[in-house]
């Protein structure tokens, strides 16, 4: 072939959650391969976000001793995905290679020095399924000494997990406890085992990173280490296809176009399109690019680019859906003060605009804001509300602030945060009919004597219960709104990216609106319509997935049978 600038066998778009995953494979079947990623920093919102990756039946759940198998997996994904419609991503035989895969792809990351381990405690969304686990089927990297990147340290995209004080650097599985602090000594030993870490740190030269940031960070450590070629900056505009075949890529390279020859195949890691308005109107109506929590590069051209050779898309619609609630000035950074925990709390509920309950709060983030979506159709509830008391405001984080009454005084006086001593009161406040949220709340407070919401079943599910106060009995979700003053702040459903894409198949291969392959062309990621279909099943239902199918794409692309 003549023309190209530069020959390797392998290009991956992106430096997602697969591509470094991809390449490592590649890597070991003796191929070259070349990652471009397009802005400054490598990652992805892979490495912003939390790390966890579903992957049932996996090496740590054996030497745990917790019982799982690829039938029980699958027993789960088909009582939850066997009826939906519409979800060309989810195949039956897809969601099969993913169960078989998944477990394989992690012991190949071990096998490359990449540190693993599983969250032993963290319900599935939908746990009370047939083949539905309490136990975690959620891997995440072990953390990770960024220092040990080198150079390549500034170029790893920050990972959201922080504590408030730099000092500390928890794990996820650290962090989660951390709200808890005021009113558990269990917690409140964590913090001094914390603190001794940190200083430890600090005297050796360390500086712990853990979610996203430990996974990538360790992927690039590993990729690195294999000379497997990322070059930053270097955005892919254009498929080059000869003779029906993607053959390679046009990229930038110093800011002039750059062709590249890809011997075994390309695969597109770029994510979604979740920082893209006009593609959110057209696909996602009603859901706006101010609520992502996705990172910049997630602009979903690459997908326009593999539509304009002919491939399928679907699930378009769908996103990872994350709860947030924006105190003035919150929804101008990138990162935003997610809510997923909020009302599904005690002495905390959701309510529409006209102060109806419409949801089981302690549902998925997904399934969250898709109620939201579904409910503003017919009752406007974008933004909805949380109503909530003052035991709430006692015990349990708000918008990113600690325990307790004393709230920045702008959030009251820019209406973000509402307040009055009686709900008809409050209600007032939110245009809303006092006597329907006075009726909406006791009925509920009647839910909590009885300890059983009949209405939507909240605290019914393992997963709901994990997600409220593990302290607060008899219910860990549902507890009396009665003390005033009360309290209001606005919920809007945000995303942590979208979540529908090409169609590819059980090889990762993208297909075209006929079911037939464009040769050389796989793909991954939220570029992706997932295989989890229109349904988050667990924790880690987009990262874990941009692995396996990374991994898959890189054997098949490599001839592994
Ligand atoms: C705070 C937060 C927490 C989260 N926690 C979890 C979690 O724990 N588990 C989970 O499963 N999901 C989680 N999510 C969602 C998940 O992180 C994303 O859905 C997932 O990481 C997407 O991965 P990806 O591999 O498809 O793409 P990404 O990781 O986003 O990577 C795509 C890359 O492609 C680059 N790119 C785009 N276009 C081009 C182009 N034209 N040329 C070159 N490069 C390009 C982008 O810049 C980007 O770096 C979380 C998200 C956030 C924000």
């Amino acid at each position: 072939m003549s023309g190209f600038d530069e020959a390797v066998d392998f290009v991956v778009v992106g430096s997602g959650g697969g591509s470094m995953c991809a390449g490592l494979l590649m890597h070991t079947l003796g191929k070259k391969v070349l990652i471009l990623e397009k802005t400054a920093l490598i990652g992805g919102t892979t490495a912003r976000s939390g790390g966890v990756m579903w992957i049932p039946n996996n090496r740590f759940m054996k030497r745990d001793g917790v019982a799982d198998s690829f039938e029980q997996a699958t027993q789960y994904l088909d009582a939850l995905m066997g009826q939906q419609t519409d979800a060309p991503g989810s195949t039956p035989e897809r969601r099969r290679t993913y169960l078989t895969e998944a477990p394989r792809m992690v012991d190949f990351l071990m096998s490359q020095g990449v540190k693993l381990n599983r969250i032993s405690y963290w319900p599935d969304y939908y746990d009370d399924l047939p083949g539905g686990s309490e136990p975690g089927r959620t891997v995440v990297a072990e953390l990770f000494n960024v220092n040990e990147l080198g150079e390549w340290k500034q170029k790893l995209q920050p990972t959201f997990i922080r504590a408030p004080v730099d000092l500390l650097q928890p794990s996820l599985e650290e962090m989660m406890e951390l709200p808890a602090l005021t009113r558990s000594w269990r917690v409140k030993a964590l913090l001094a085992k914390l603190v001794v870490r940190g200083i430890l740190a600090k005297i050796t030269g360390k500086h712990w990173i853990a979610g996203g940031g430990a996974l990538q960070g360790r992927m690039l450590q590993a990729a690195v280490k294999a000379g497997i070629e990322i070059r930053t900056e270097s955005s892919v505009s254009e498929l080059i296809v000869e003779s029906g075949a993607v053959k390679g890529v046009l990229a930038t390279r110093n800011g002039r176009p750059w062709r590249v020859e890809a011997r075994s195949g390309v695969l597109v890691n770029a994510g979604g399109f979740a920082r893209n308005q006009r593609m959110r109107d057209q696909y996602a109506p009603g859901t706006s690019v101010k609520w992502t929590m996705a990172t910049s590069g997630d602009t979903g051209e690459m997908i326009e680019e593999m539509m304009r050779l002919g491939a399928a898309v679907a699930q378009m619609d769908e996103r990872v859906g994350n709860q947030q609630t924006h105190p003035p000035g919150a929804a101008d950074g990138e990162a935003k003060p997610t809510a997923q925990a909020l009302t599904a709390s005690p002495h905390a509920i959701l309510v529409d605009r006209s102060g109806v309950r419409y949801m089981n709060e302690g549902g998925s983030y997904m399934a969250y804001c898709k109620a939201m979506l579904e409910r503003n159709k017919t009752v406007p509830a974008v933004p909805s509300w949380a109503i909530f008391d003052s035991q709430f405001m006692a015990k349990y984080w708000l918008a990113g602030t600690m325990p307790g009454k004393a709230k920045p005084e702008h959030w009251y006086e820019q209406g973000y945060l509402k307040k009055a001593d009686s709900i008809e009161a409050l209600a007032q406040q939110l245009q809303i009919e006092p006597a329907t949220l006075k009726s909406t709340v006791e009925r509920f407070n009647g839910f909590v004597a009885r300890n059983r919401d009949e209405d939507f079943h909240r605290g019914e599910r393992a997963y709901d219960r994990w997600l409220g106060d593990s302290l607060n009995k008899p219910s860990e979700t549902l507890g009396t709104i009665n003390q005033g003053p009360f309290y209001a702040v606005p919920i809007v459903p945000g995303d942590v990216g979208t979540y529908g894409g090409v169609v590819t198949d059980e090889h990762a291969r993208v297909l075209r609106t006929d079911g037939s392959v464009i040769p050389g062309l796989y793909a991954t990621g939220v570029s992706t319509a997932s295989v989890m279909g229109r349904f988050y099943p667990g924790a880690g239902s987009s990262v874990g997935p941009s692995f396996v199918w990374g991994y898959v794409a890189a054997k098949h692309a490599g001839g592994v049978k």
